[in-house]
């Protein structure tokens, strides 16, 4: 693997090297970490403070998550979604008219 490969080349190229059925299971196993990770979030005073790990658990998620998008031929339609849902909760907060905290 060359070393210019884009991040997206080489999410890709994992994803050609295990089997859907292997990184399903690995997803699950990282989205059990990531829940883990955020279930042991504290509130102190008004603020939440996540331990460190989270965010290695956030890229190990996002990392599965985009594999098995790519092995079900599904990136465009996550992409359609993402959009759908970010546009749709932008809406609901202009009829909102309130920020939520
Ligand atoms: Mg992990």
């Amino acid at each position: 693997m060359s070393e210019e490969k884009t991040l997206k080349e080489k999410i890709t190229a994992i994803s050609e090297h295990y089997s859907k059925v292997c990184q399903i299971k690995k997803t699950q196993e990282e989205l059990c970490e990531l829940f883990t990770e955020i279930s042991a979030g504290m509130k102190i005073n008004d603020s939440i403070v996540l331990p460190d790990n989270t965010w290695s658990e956030v890229a190990d998620v996002i990392i599965m998550c985009a594999q098995i998008a790519m092995q079900h031929g599904k990136t465009d339609k996550v992409r359609q979604e993402i959009e759908y849902k970010v546009d749709r909760q932008i809406r609901r907060m202009r009829n909102d008219g309130r920020k939520e905290s």
